[in-house]
């Protein structure tokens, strides 16, 4: 169109058309990304994972961890392949709450089992949060200097999965990956908050609970039931004139300790200090671990307990199965607000409205 500063009243002033503005966004862009996204076949991950790549690994625990359903169909097979190759590791759940030191134990454990053992370290986290704060606080290279540029290491964060039972899943198939690229050291790190611990220690073969001295932790755990999954104690940061205060707090504990049944394991966890910063008493708290793993290999709770935990995932995926069958479905969302409402309004009990809901579930799903 002519600029309308062309026209007579402005005679003398003469504007050109202008130039047409070239597109902000790189039209190859989408093409890229798009390559960027590309699958590889099963046999490709699998071969890739077999023969310890680490990229290839990685790409296949970002299909793990993907939402998409034509990744998990493609992540489904490399797992069950990868599945008979799994198994060899020693797996250990690592927990306290935020500032414990877990990333700070975790380079430190890690570096030294490496340095002693030899072989390769997986760590993984499972961190329910990572969802809410889009963006893990646990698994976070930057926080274990060490391990990170350790060539014989391999770290992951925390999956994002919305619920805490898609994010354990998720990281235990990542284990089985992380096994059959030959990690025979396997860390899972999660956050002293409740169900995720129990997640946790449904997948790991030890699990070490990190404490502090003096901060009550003493009575917040026990009262919170972890002493009970709890394979072994550890009081962290006894350096300095913290080394007393962390002394008495192991005492505690193992009080504490005779107060609970025999464990199944059939050990009595045992209670140490150590500083992860200025790594002392590090091997010593490998050495537990270690006789610990002796001990439950030799009497056969190693393996009963990987069975009971494989139990434990097969009803835990059928229940996610169920619940996520009924409330996709959608004449199941359609009717569950305004049922909701109902309740709230005193016109239906909770029972009737749920039963309502199912049995209307079961009739959408026989058509
Ligand atoms: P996380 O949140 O449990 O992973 O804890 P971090 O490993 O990030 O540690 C929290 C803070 O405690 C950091 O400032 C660490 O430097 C410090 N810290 C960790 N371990 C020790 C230790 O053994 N002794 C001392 N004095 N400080 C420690």
């Amino acid at each position: 169109m002519e600029h309308p500063e062309n026209s007579v009243e402005y005679a003398g002033l003469q504007v050109n058309a202008g130039v047409e503005q070239p597109q902000s966004v790189n039209p190859y862009l989408r093409q890229m990304r798009k390559r960027r996204q590309v699958l590889f076949t099963v046999s490709e991950y699998v071969e890739g994972i077999l023969r310890g790549d680490v990229t290839r690994l990685s790409q296949a625990v970002t299909l793990v961890e993907s939402t998409l359903p034509e990744h998990q169909v493609v992540a489904q097979e490399v797992i069950e392949k990868c599945l008979p190759y799994s198994g060899n590791s020693v797996r250990v759940g690592i927990s306290g709450v935020p500032g414990a030191g877990k990333s700070t134990s975790i380079d430190a454990l890690g570096v030294h089992l490496l340095d002693r053992m030899g072989g390769k370290l997986a760590v993984l986290a499972i961190d329910p949060s990572s969802e809410k704060t889009k963006g893990s606080i646990l698994g976070d290279k930057t926080r274990m200097e060490k391990l990170a540029v350790h060539p014989k290491s391999f770290i992951r964060p925390s999956p994002t999965a919305g619920s805490l039972g898609g994010v354990a899943r998720k990281t235990r198939e990542t284990i089985i990956l992380c096994e059959a690229a030959g990690y025979n050291h396997v860390f899972v790190e999660t956050v002293g908050v409740g169900q995720s611990e129990t997640a946790c220690h449904s997948m790991v073969d030890f699990f070490l609970l990190i404490q502090l001295a003096g901060t009550g932790d003493e009575l917040q755990g026990i009262k919170r039931g972890i002493m009970e999954i709890a394979d072994g104690i550890v009081i962290n940061k006894a350096d300095g004139d913290n080394v007393d205060r962390a002394e008495l707090a192991a005492s505690h504990f193992r009080n504490a300790l005779h107060l609970f049944p025999l464990p199944e394991s059939g050990l009595v966890p045992e209670v140490r200090c150590y500083s992860g910063f200025y790594e002392l008493g590090i091997d010593e708290v490998l050495d537990m671990i270690g006789r610990y793993i002796d001990h439950v290999k030799e009497t056969g709770f190693f393996q009963y307990r990987r069975n009971e935990q494989a139990k434990y995932w097969m009803y835990e995926s059928i229940n996610e199965q169920l619940r996520n069958g009924f409330y996709f479905n959608p004449r199941i969302r359609e009717l569950i607000g305004p049922t909701e409402q109902q309740v709230l309004g005193g016109q239906v009990t909770s029972f009737v409205a749920a039963k309502r809901l199912v049995d209307e579930y079961y009739a959408e799903i026989k058509d």
